[in-house]
């Protein structure tokens, strides 16, 4: 017996759906036929939204933060948020976390990854020149080395932290408390905000 299928659209955005991060087969089918249930101007505006994704989300040309249209990102262009300190993290991702956590005031650097070497990841493909420029430029008092407590991450805190040595910038790196090996992004906000107030010189 043939194996029974949805019309093709529907298969089209189901398979869009699995191949999302913890989406199987089943809530994929479960997501598109909840969408077939929605109002005409609702997945109209969805499907715009997702079709103008590529080109209308951009980088921070500053800190590599998610932006729009090319422009510098709302953290950098506010005024009330302090230049000379800096929270160095791997992925803007981890930037909405510490954000939720109400505990910073500084700026951000996104380094765009963390040094892997096993995975060939290397060090020039860390924004670092970047970050040494925005040091020297906006007179940056302390960088907050807010990397994951994995292998990888403590790495990329060793390398990072060399580099700003003997450049008249305090270096502090998060309290001890994450948990060892997890990822920054998906640590609650509490935790984040006790490992900031509680960070001690690198
Ligand atoms: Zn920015």
């Amino acid at each position: 017996m043939a194996e029974c299928k949805y019309p093709d659209i529907i298969e089209d955005i189901i398979d869009g759906l699995k191949s999302l991060p913890g989406i199987g087969k089943r809530t994929a089918e479960r997501l598109a036929l909840a969408v077939l249930k929605w109002k005409p101007d609702k997945v109209r505006h969805f499907g715009e939204a997702l079709q103008s994704l590529p080109e209308a989300v951009t980088y921070c040309p500053e800190c590599g933060n998610l932006s729009q249209g090319g422009k510098s990102c709302d953290i950098c262009i506010s005024a009330s948020r302090d230049r000379t300190v800096v929270c160095v993290v791997e992925d803007f991702t981890q930037i909405m976390t510490i954000e939720n956590s109400a505990c910073f005031k500084g700026v951000y650097h996104v380094l765009g990854g963390k040094l892997a070497p096993l995975e060939k990841k290397l060090a020039d493909a860390l924004s670092v020149e970047l970050l040494l420029k925005r040091i020297q430029d906006n007179e940056v008092k302390e960088v907050i080395l807010a990397l994951s407590p994995d292998v990888e991450g403590q790495a990329t805190a060793v390398y990072v932290g060399g580099l700003l040595k003997d450049r008249g910038v305090k270096i502090t790196r998060l309290a001890q408390g994450l948990p060892a090996g997890s990822d920054i992004s998906y640590a609650d906000s509490a935790t984040i905000g006790a490992a900031l107030s509680g960070r001690t010189e690198f």
